[in-house]
């Protein structure tokens, strides 16, 4: 067991740690405020290489191995959850065309990656969420097309993605066998964008319901075989989950970075706050959660890069990490005290973000279901 990074990986971290701390974290607040990921930044984040992350080097992209993509992540969730949620998505989007797509469906969609856009994953209805095989938007086939009619809500990157790989039902009433995938670009009629969600955290990232009105698309756009959607969605959030667990470690590293910092300078009773056992405690739980998520998150992308069944681990990283970023922003906000509730400081924001972390990608109570899933059956 080599617990060292490589040589690459270390280069790779360092680069988006400058750009985190150069183009990112003073930024941060304004994005929050405003909703969105400033334009700026998204050419920077294009230019740096981590809108393709998973795109094959022989499709243009750099085609780095998951726990590179791990350790990109932390750094980015350490900047801002909201921008790495954007950029998670493309690699959540591009997974399933990885996977199952045709040699010119991987060239159209890779070719927008390494142009610097965006993509979305699109599989949550209105009444579709936890209960993936309730979806109600049908796909009908008509001659060579399909017809497309629903809509979709939580999308993140609806409107500002320029590809969108949306699940729609083949064969009404079949639930999870009927669901198929297809690539939906911007712009094609009948497909538009509804109401932007007014969010709670990772407000720099978009989410977005998406509307689908007799979207007429031919048949080459429907990816992988009818009915294979479901498995296809699958493989791909669990493919996905561990870097869910990636920016929660990194939003909770800097919680508690910001927590340790700040109790060694905030004086009561005539000494740091630091130097209270009951706030030393508290930090000591807090480095440890984040220790132990950290090892798990790594295990689960060092397994997906071993092609194994990771199912179990996947879910594992994702329920804990994020359930140690809720713990360890709320805990850090309580060293902070008053000044922590204010906006003055990120520690209110590090905790509005750290909630999504545990609802979306499945929420931790469908991890729970998986884990016990795999120890029962
Ligand atoms: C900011 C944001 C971004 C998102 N981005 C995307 C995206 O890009 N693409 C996409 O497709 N979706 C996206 N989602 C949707 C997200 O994945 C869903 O919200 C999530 O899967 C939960 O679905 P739901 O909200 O419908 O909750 P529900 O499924 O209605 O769940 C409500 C509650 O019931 C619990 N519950 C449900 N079923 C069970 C069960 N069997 N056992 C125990 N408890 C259960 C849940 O854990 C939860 O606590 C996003 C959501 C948000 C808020």
């Amino acid at each position: 067991m080599d617990f060292s990074l490589s040589s690459e990986q270390l280069e790779f971290r360092k680069i988006v740690a400058d750009l985190v701390e150069k183009e990112i974290k003073p930024y941060a607040a304004e994005m929050d405020r405003e909703g969105g990921i400033r334009p700026e930044l998204i050419k920077k984040l294009g230019d740096t290489g981590l809108l393709n992350l998973i795109v094959p080097e022989e499709s243009g992209g750099p085609g780095l191995d998951g726990m590179t993509i791990g350790i990109i992540y932390e750094e980015l969730g350490k900047g801002c959850a909201g921008v790495a949620t954007s950029v998670a998505a493309n690699s959540l989007a591009t997974y399933p065309v990885l996977l199952r797509g045709t040699e010119e469906q991987k060239k159209y969609h890779f070719n927008l990656l390494n142009e610097g856009k965006f993509a979305a994953f699109a599989l949550t209805e209105p009444n579709a969420g936890s209960d993936a095989g309730s979806v109600a938007t049908g796909a009908v086939k008509d001659g060579s097309h399909y017809i497309l009619n629903g809509t979709k809500t939580f999308i993140t990157n609806g409107g500002i993605a320029e590809v969108y790989l949306v699940f729609a039902n083949t064969r009404k009433s079949a639930g999870i066998r009927g669901l198929t995938a297809f690539i939906v670009p911007k712009g094609t009629p009948g497909f538009s964008f509804g109401k932007k969600e007014d969010k709670m955290g990772i407000r720099a990232s978009t989410t977005c319901e998406l509307i689908l009105d007799n979207v007429r698309l031919p048949e080459s756009s429907r990816l992988g075989r009818e009915g294979e959607g479901f498995r296809i969605a699958m493989n791909t959030l669990d493919a996905a989950r561990p870097f869910v667990g990636a920016v929660s470690v990194g939003l909770a590293q800097s919680a508690l970075d910001m927590a340790v910092k700040y109790s060694k300078e905030r004086r009561q009773f005539g000494q740091p706050i630091a130097s209270f056992q009951l706030v030393q405690a508290m930090l000591a739980d807090m480095s440890m959660r984040v220790e132990a998520a950290r090892l798990l998150v790594f295990k689960a992308c060092w397994l997906r890069d071993q092609g194994v069944e990771f199912s179990r681990e996947a879910a594992i990283a994702k329920c804990y990490a994020s359930d140690t970023a809720m713990e360890v922003t709320t805990n850090a906000l309580q060293i902070m005290g008053g000044y922590g509730y204010s906006k003055e400081y990120p520690a209110e924001k590090y905790m509005r973000d750290a909630k999504i972390m545990q609802i979306y990608e499945g929420t931790n109570q469908i991890q729970r279901l998986v884990i016990a899933n795999k120890l029962i059956y």
